[in-house]
């Protein structure tokens, strides 16, 4: 069976094994491109949030591709997510396709639902429990590492004295990894990256300003649906770190991690229940950058995203208790590169003018 998945981030290196190692053919859709969103936009309702219209695009070119499944995740709470996986597969049907959409929500909240689900793909694939159980521990491993050499590229472009070569160093470092197939090849190709990664020549005298980036989980991780912004902040010489990967994200989502506890109590003061999507992350993680001294907060949200709505909403309060500056980015299809260039450049220029006055020196406008 072919199965496709939707691209978000470094995962599809990862998701692609697990689908081939559970027996199937895996398939995947284009990287997200200015064809995907116009084919999403076109055949979503006007006011869905960009996740779900760049998932629409994805879908429609991995069914030309030909695909006959689609795995996705779904959401619970007060949030569109938990509605996404019946409207994209109503969609997909009315446009005359019978690709079928499997969505696997929370393990903990559906585990029925999900050992159903897990079970059809393994007797489709004629795969058994302990294989996937195995299968599902190198991917495991392989996504960790995944996002473990992402945050290292993250910390390093700031420093790098050749303007791109972090992000050249880590694109071979995602074939390196997409090429490594078991647990061993796995940490060694993890260890070579690592190495290639800190040989970079790099100007460790700078002083970068600090930002955390907050906000809806898709547009957090998928570059095309940020435009790139934590690269574009890097080469602009900014250190950047984002609570939300996908490996962190499922443990969160999983089990009750002891982050997430942590999330809950810093975001107590001002919100005390959970508004689906990341809204309480969106909250907590503003007052924990600020108690660990960034300079500045960016929020990507989604253009009508009630939870990072319902976020913004209580930033000012957060800003001024915590003294740390917040800017928000809607993010819809009408969005371009130096739109939001301008407005990076902006903010930096504003965190840098504060971070000068702070330290007693002069401010030059
Ligand atoms: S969190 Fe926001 S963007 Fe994501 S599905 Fe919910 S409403 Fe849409």
């Amino acid at each position: 069976m072919k199965i496709s998945f939707p691209i978000m981030g470094n995962s599809y290196i990862a998701f692609k094994q697990l689908i081939r190692d559970i027996g199937h053919e895996p398939l995947m859709a284009p990287m997200p491109s200015a064809r995907t969103m116009t084919l999403g936009t076109m055949y979503s309702p006007e006011f869905a949030c960009i996740p779900f219209k760049i998932l629409m695009g994805t879908y429609i070119e991995a069914i030309e591709k030909g695909t006959d499944v689609i795995i996705s995740s779904g959401g619970h709470g007060p949030c569109r997510a938990g509605y996404y996986g019946i409207l994209h597969q109503r969609i997909i049907n009315d446009l005359g396709y019978n690709t079928k959409v499997i969505v696997f929500d929370s393990v903990i909240r559906t585990f029925g639902d999900f050992v159903k689900k897990i079970s059809w793909l393994l007797d489709e694939g004629k795969t058994g429990w302990w294989r996937f159980a195995t299968v599902f521990h190198v991917v495991w491993d392989k996504l960790m590492a995944l996002d473990e050499i992402e945050i290292l590229s993250f910390h390093i472009r700031p420093y790098e004295i050749n303007k791109g070569e972090t992000s050249r160093v880590y694109s071979k470092c995602l074939e390196m990894m997409d090429q490594a197939e078991n647990r061993v090849r796995i940490r060694e190709a993890r260890d070579a990256c690592f190495q290639l990664l800190h040989s970079i020549p790099q100007d460790k005298s700078r002083e970068p300003l600090k930002i955390g980036v907050i906000g809806e989980i898709y547009v957090l991780i998928e570059p095309f649906a940020n435009l790139d912004m934590q690269a574009t902040l890097g080469e602009m010489g900014v250190f950047t770190e984002r609570g939300t990967h996908l490996s962190n994200w499922t443990k969160d989502n999983m089990f009750m991690s002891r982050h997430q506890s942590r999330i809950i109590t810093a975001a107590k003061p001002y919100l005390r229940q959970m508004i689906g999507g990341h809204g309480i992350n969106s909250v907590a993680e503003t007052v924990l950058y600020a108690q660990r001294g960034f300079d500045g907060v960016i929020q990507l949200a989604p253009f009508s995203c009630i939870p990072e709505i319902v976020a913004k909403g209580l930033m000012p309060k957060i800003s001024r208790d915590a003294g740390i500056p917040v800017m928000t980015i809607f993010l819809d299809e009408q969005m371009g590169k130096a739109g939001m260039q301008t407005r990076l450049e902006a903010f930096v220029d504003l965190l840098q003018q504060r971070r000068q006055k702070r330290l007693g020196g002069a401010v030059s406008w």
